[in-house]
């Protein structure tokens, strides 16, 4: 029986959608105590109280010696459907760093894939241990089997320390695995789709500010341009956008600079750069105190998770300095909507559209922001959570 080879606990809580003292409580719709989406972690509290303050349904610890795997599951909430999420492979100091980790990314993915409209809850897995040395093909399908006997209630793809080809091996041992290549049926690269979603962010973070949409003749900076950065540099130069280009890879600068026609700058210049947009597609946490007080630019639209350092503080000196936040997991969406397309029996048409369907996304933030005078962060929890309650409310009725 499967269940033999599952020496794991599971930590499973009444599907209790955020309602702690930390968080927020759906009454009504209109009703909201003020929602931010990270509570902060006391890491000396229980785990169970760590659950409760994030708000989690389900959270399975996987052991296999034999692999040497250790990961954990997080299902955060399943309200809208399956939780997917990417799974992420990385050399955590410790235990309660991979878990601090795989709640926060898996409760961020509640509220990803509620504002892009999909029918996805939000989960996230995390392996301890070194991707480059410690994955093997044994330890990934092992770690299959633990997906497998979840049956459906959580999906994964891929995330940092894990590939296309390490999905194939979970393939091997359970269906619920998405972002395999297209040779074997899946939705292939989604960098691209994933930077056509930042790209419909910025224009309607522009149509907000200027009245029209057009990216001609606007100065814009990409810092950071690896999978999603590149292709967000073709898209901009494409309308003919001025692009100023940062990487810490000289030589990808180089040619990036080269291919596309955009201005090499370097990392710590960037900030004194007179222009329109700041699109952070590298790191999170580059829109801090010190950063905001030297950005020059009124738009700040990128694809890094989580780019303010601190949601509440630096949403509020965004709101405050007048510069329009385009909330990162608003407009990152391309990603999990090309698994959520290829959940669906993958048609490009359709992903094109839900992608295009971002720029209205951010527009209805923007829209919220400036109506109640609340950071665009805050805006963007609250239309997820409501949708959220919603759709709760509709499935209570048989
Ligand atoms: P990537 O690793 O391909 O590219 C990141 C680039 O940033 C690299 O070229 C790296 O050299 C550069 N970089 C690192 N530190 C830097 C610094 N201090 N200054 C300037 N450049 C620096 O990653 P990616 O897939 O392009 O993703 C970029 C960001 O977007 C990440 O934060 C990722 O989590 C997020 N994101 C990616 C996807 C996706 O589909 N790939 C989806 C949603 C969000």
């Amino acid at each position: 029986m499967l269940i033999d080879f599952w020496p794991c606990v599971q930590l499973i809580k009444t599907n209790r959608f955020a309602a702690t003292k930390k968080t927020t409580t759906f009454v009504t719709a209109q009703k909201y105590i003020l929602p931010f989406l990270m509570p902060t972690l006391n890491p000396d509290d229980s785990i169970f109280n760590q659950l409760e303050t994030f708000g989690h349904k389900k959270v399975v610890f996987c052991s296999d010696p034999d692999t040497g795997l250790k990961a954990i599951i997080a299902i955060h909430d399943t309200t809208l459907g399956p939780a997917l999420g990417g799974t992420r492979m990385w050399a955590y100091r410790n235990e309660t760093d991979a878990l601090h980790d795989v709640l926060r990314l898996s409760k961020s993915m509640t509220y990803k894939s509620a504002i892009a409209g999909l029918n996805l809850g939000g989960g996230k897995a995390v392996i301890i241990g070194d991707s480059r040395k410690d994955k093997t093909e044994a330890l990934l399908r092992k770690f299959g089997r633990f997906i497998k006997n979840l049956n459906g209630e959580f999906i994964t793809a891929v995330d940092v320390g894990t590939n296309p080809k390490d999905m194939e091996y979970i393939k091997m041992e359970t269906q619920h695995v998405m972002g395999v290549p297209e040779s074997i049926g899946g939705s292939g690269d989604p960098t691209p789709i994933a930077a056509l979603g930042v790209f419909m962010g910025i224009k309607a973070c522009v149509k907000e500010l200027y009245g029209n949409d057009t990216l001609t003749g606007k100065t814009i900076i990409v810092q950071g341009i690896g999978h999603v950065g590149e292709n967000l540099v073709k898209l901009l130069r494409d309308e003919n956008a001025k692009v100023y280009i940062s990487d810490i890879n000289e030589e990808l600068l180089g040619q990036v600079a080269k291919k596309y026609g955009a201005e090499a700058v370097s990392t710590n210049s960037i900030f004194d750069i007179d222009a329109d947009i700041y699109a952070p597609c590298a790191l999170g946490a580059t829109v801090n105190t010190q950063t905001i007080k030297k950005l020059k630019c009124g738009i700040i639209a990128g694809s890094a998770n989580n780019q303010l350092e601190d949601e509440e503080v630096h949403g509020q000196m965004l709101l405050e300095k007048g510069v329009l936040f385009a909330p990162d997991y608003v407009i990152n969406a391309g990603g999990i909507i090309n698994c959520y397309s290829e959940l669906m029996g993958f048609s490009k048409k359709r992903t094109m559209q839900l992608t295009e369907n971002i720029y209205e996304a951010t527009r209805n933030v923007l829209r919220l922001s400036k109506a109640e005078n609340i950071s665009t962060i805050v805006a963007a929890n609250k239309i997820a959570e409501k949708r959220i309650s919603d759709i709760k409310k509709v499935k209570s009725t048989y």
